[in-house]
């Protein structure tokens, strides 16, 4: 399909294919295996330039938007979905200071994460507030010039690797959702450590860890906004980076089918490939259906977003949903299609099977995103808008 990019989005794209063909396919086994952040290759992927694409020229950034993030994010998940999500939580820890931070918070931090000198890294989660946000714990409390901040963030994605770190605690409990706040935190912080490093069903090159604050001191000056909007800073971020979650499940089924089409051209059963049986055909026709409808919504998502609207958090999730679930579904027929030999490691389906779990589980589960999703559409009595 074409999808009338920009020559600066098809160099972005073309990049990230070139990094995907040439590092990431020949090193996802090992990663994958040995558990390993993938520094090398994100090393190659700043080279690259690609943690400019989402960054504004003036802070040293290319001024691409959401769609030449997701266009980088799709190719590397081709590759790996533990590397690109290595990736695209950089993007998703720094959305809070694009768009939130103040002046001088910008110019600190986003030149650092433009060049891949520093990556970066988005802390909500807790072990009692998953989907329900406002359950969470962690505690910042202000002396007038500097914040105490204390509590443990789970399932940290570039936890221990990244450097500055955007992290959402209560300044106010008694306020319930307006008592949140939004903070940037730097590494080497005093009080600040690293917990227990998860060991994971997929995207087991990327790192995913507990971040501990114990009197962990904080300057006024990282809070990111005001006091009270923590939990707005975390619906609009989200908002803005559900596509590029979405883009790896286009990524992770792209690889999929392709894997899928050139085993089957070659696997002979019956006296021919079994390519030319119709149930192996409408399989792979099924899936290259359902991997361009969700890019199709992907990038229309995104290009909404980049077109400066304010309400599209319903376009979002669905985007989230839609290619979560498709990518499930089209790594599950490409390990059935393969047979026997998808079910082990010699082959990458039942890696990228692996890696496309967690589309529907993170940055909001399916089922809570369905939940949203029902609001806007009972609120618009199931209405076009
Ligand atoms: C690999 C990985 C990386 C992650 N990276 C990050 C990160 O970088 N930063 C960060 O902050 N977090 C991160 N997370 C956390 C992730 O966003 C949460 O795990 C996710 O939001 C779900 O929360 P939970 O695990 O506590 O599940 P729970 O909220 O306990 O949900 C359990 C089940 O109940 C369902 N459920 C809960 N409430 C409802 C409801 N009201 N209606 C219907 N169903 C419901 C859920 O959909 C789910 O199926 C990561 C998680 C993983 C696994």
């Amino acid at each position: 399909m074409e999808y009338f990019l920009t020559d600066q989005q098809k160099t972005i794209r073309d990049i990230a294919r070139g990094i995907t063909e040439e590092k990431i396919i020949p090193a996802r086994a090992e990663l994958d295996e040995k558990e390993e952040f993938p520094w090398e290759i994100i090393k190659e992927i700043a080279r690259a330039d690609l943690f400019r694409v989402f960054i504004p020229e003036q802070y040293d950034g290319l001024g691409g938007g959401i769609l030449d993030l997701c266009l980088a994010i799709e190719e590397l998940s081709r590759g790996c979905c533990g590397v690109s999500i290595s990736y695209a939580a950089v993007a998703l820890g720094s959305i809070p200071i694009l768009k939130f931070g103040s002046e001088e918070q910008k110019q600190k931090y986003l030149p650092q994460i433009a060049s891949g000198q520093r990556l970066a890294a988005f802390g909500l989660t807790e072990s009692s507030a998953g989907s329900d946000a406002s359950a969470m714990k962690t505690l910042a409390v202000s002396d007038g010039t500097s914040y105490l901040l204390n509590g443990t963030k789970q399932f940290i994605s570039n936890g221990g690797e990244a450097e500055i770190y955007t992290v959402i605690a209560m300044t106010n409990p008694s306020k319930g959702s307006r008592g949140a706040s939004a903070f940037i935190v730097e590494k080497d912080t005093p009080g600040f450590t690293f917990g227990k490093k998860e060991k994971k069903m997929g995207i087991r090159a990327s790192s995913t860890r507990e971040l501990v604050f114990h009197n962990c001191r904080i300057p006024k000056e990282n809070l990111i906004g005001k006091e009270g909007v923590g939990f707005i800073v975390t619906l609009k971020t989200l908002d803005q980076s559900r596509p590029g979650v979405a883009a790896q499940g286009v990524g992770i089924a792209q690889g999929a089918l392709e894997e899928a089409v050139a085993y089957a051209r070659q696997r002979v059963q019956f006296g021919q490939p079994i390519s030319s049986f119709q149930a192996i055909q409408h399989m792979l026709a099924d899936m290259a259906i359902q991997i361009e409808a969700a890019r199709a919504l992907v990038y229309a998502v995104a290009r909404t977003i980049d077109s400066g609207a304010t309400n599209f958090s319903e376009e979002s999730a669905m985007a989230k949903v839609f290619a979560g679930d498709m990518a499930m579904r089209v790594t599950t027929d490409a390990v059935q299609i393969l047979g026997g030999p998808g079910y082990m490691r010699d082959y990458p389906a039942e890696k990228m099977m692996r890696d496309a779990k967690i589309i529907q589980i993170y940055e909001g589960t399916n089922q809570i995103l369905r939940n949203d999703i029902i609001s806007h559409v009972y609120k618009r009595k199931g209405k076009r808008e």
